[in-house]
C-alpha cells in the first residue's frame, strides 16, 4: 500500500484535536501559573481565579449558575457521579429504582449495572427504530420509588437528539431527578438547563476541541448526591482532588468557543453531512441509522450488508481516512454495537456499521474523497471469500 496523500479526520465523536486557541489558553498554567488553587499566597489565588472564571464561563453557556458547575476528570466520571451519587443518596429514602435507555454510553449503562449489583432496580427504555425514546414510555416507567432518570442528550454512535425538555418536564412533574449525558451535545446544540428541566448534565472537554481528562457536571442548586471522590475540600467539598487548572481553563475555552455561533456552524457541518449521506445512499445495500431530522450536525452512521465494519475502518485508514466501525469502547471486541442492536438492527448487519463524524474543520473535499474511495473498498470487501 502506498502512503496516504492526505489525512482526513472523520471521527470527531471519538475525540477531537485540541484547538490552537485552547492550547494557548492552557499553556500559562503548566509552568508559570502553576500554583495550587487552594493555596493562600498570590500564585494560588491567581490559579483559583482562573478556575472560578472558567466555572462562570461554562455556566453562562449552559444557562446555569457558576456554583452549579463542578469539574471532574471527564464524561465517564460525571456520569458515574450523577447516577451513583443520586441513587445512593436517595436510597436512604427508600427510592431504589432508576430509569435509563438501552442505548446509553457505557459510562451510564455500566454505572447502572453496578447499581443493579447493589440491589437497585433499573428500567431500560426502548429506543425506537428512529433512534429516539418516547416520552410517554418514560412517563409510564416512573414509579413512586424512582430516584433518577438518565437519558442521553445526543447519541455518540448515531447522533440522534432526544426530546430532552419534554423528558425533563415529565420527571420534574413526578418528582424524579433528571440527568442527561450531554457529552456529544454541548457545543453542537443550544442547551439551557433551566428551560429544559435538567437537574444534572455531564460534559467533557475532548469531544469539543478541549483537553482529554477534564470535564464537568452541572448539578442544579439544591440537588443532593453522595460524593464519588472523597478527599480534600475542593469543588465546594463535593469533588476532591487538586484542580486541574490548565485542563479546566482549556475546557472552559473549548466550551465557550463551541457554544458561540452554534447555528451557523451547525448549518455548515450539516451541509457536509447531507452531502456525505446523499453520496452514501447511491451505494448498493446500505442502510442509514437514526433519525435524519433530530440528529447532530456532523453524524453519519450507516450499515453495509455483508461486510465487517472493522475491516472497512482499517481499509479507510490505509487511504488516510479516520472513521469508526462503531463506538471506540467496543472496538476489538467484535461484538455488534449495543446501540444499533437497541434500534433493532439485525446483528449481522450491525457488524457492518460505519460511523463518520464531521466537524467544522472538515471540508467538502474531505467528503468527496471519502465518497471517492468507499465504493472500491466496499466492493473489495464484499468480494472476499
Ligand atoms: C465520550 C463519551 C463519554 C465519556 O467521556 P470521557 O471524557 O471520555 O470519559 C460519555 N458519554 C458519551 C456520550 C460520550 O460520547
Amino acid at each position: 500500500m502506498n502512503t496516504p496523500q492526505r489525512f482526513i479526520y472523520a471521527d470527531n465523536a471519538a475525540t477531537t484535536p485540541v484547538s490552537s486557541a485552547v492550547l494557548q489558553a492552557m499553556l500559562p498554567y503548566f509552568c508559570e501559573q502553576f500554583g495550587n488553587p487552594s493555596a493562600i499566597y498570590s500564585a494560588g489565588v491567581r490559579a483559583k481565579r482562573a478556575v472560578e472564571q472558567a466555572r462562570a464561563d461554562i455556566a453562562a453557556c449552559l444557562g446555569a449558575q457558576p456554583e452549579e458547575i463542578f469539574f471532574t476528570s471527564g464524561g465517564s466520571e460525571s456520569d458515574n457521579w450523577a447516577i451513583k451519587g443520586v441513587a445512593r443518596r436517595l436510597a436512604e429514602q427508600g427510592k431504589k429504582h432508576l430509569v435509563t435507555s438501552k442505548f446509553e454510553h457505557h459510562a451510564v449503562l455500566h454505572a447502572m449495572r453496578a447499581l443493579e449489583q447493589e440491589g437497585f432496580s433499573i428500567t431500560y427504555l426502548q429506543v425506537h427504530e428512529n433512534g429516539l425514546v418516547r416520552p410517554e414510555e418514560l412517563a409510564a416507567a416512573l414509579r413512586p420509588d424512582t430516584a433518577l432518570c438518565s437519558v442521553m442528550y445526543a447519541n455518540h454512535e448515531i447522533g440522534t437528539i432526544q426530546p430532552i425538555a419534554q423528558l425533563g418536564a415529565i420527571c420534574r412533574q413526578r418528582g424524579v431527578l433528571f440527568h442527561t449525558d450531554a457529552v456529544q451535545a454541548v457545543g453542537q446544540v443550544e442547551i439551557d438547563v433551566q428551560e429544559q428541566n435538567i437537574d444534572l448534565l455531564s460534559f467533557t472537554g475532548h469531544k469539543l476541541h478541549g483537553p482529554k481528562g477534564c470535564g464537568g457536571l452541572y448539578i442544579r442548586r439544591g440537588v443532593a448526591l453522595q460524593n464519588l471522590i472523597d478527599g480534600g475540600g475542593q469543588e465546594m467539598g463535593r469533588r476532591a482532588g487538586t484542580e486541574n487548572t490548565a485542563g479546566i481553563v482549556g475546557l472552559a475555552a473549548a466550551v465557550a468557543a463551541a457554544c458561540s455561533n452554534i447555528a451557523a456552524k451547525a448549518e455548515q457541518v450539516s451541509a457536509l453531512r447531507n452531502r456525505l449521506i446523499d453520496g452514501l445512499r447511491d451505494l448498493p445495500d446500505v442502510r442509514l441509522n437514526g433519525d435524519l431530522i433530530h440528529r447532530l450536525p456532523g453524524n453519519v452512521n450507516v450499515c453495509f450488508s455483508g461486510i465487517d465494519g472493522e475491516a472497512l475502518a482499517l481499509m479507510l485508514d490505509l487511504r488516510g481516512i479516520c472513521a469508526s466501525s462503531g463506538s471506540a469502547c467496543t472496538t476489538g471486541s467484535n461484538q455488534p454495537s449495543h446501540v444499533l442492536l437497541a434500534l433493532g438492527v439485525p446483528p449481522a448487519l450491525a457488524r457492518g456499521a460505519l460511523r463518520l463524524t464531521l466537524s467544522n474543520q472538515n471540508t467538502q473535499e474531505d467528503v468527496d474523497e471519502i465518497l471517492r474511495v468507499l465504493p472500491d473498498i466496499i466492493h473489495q470487501l464484499r468480494s472476499m471469500p
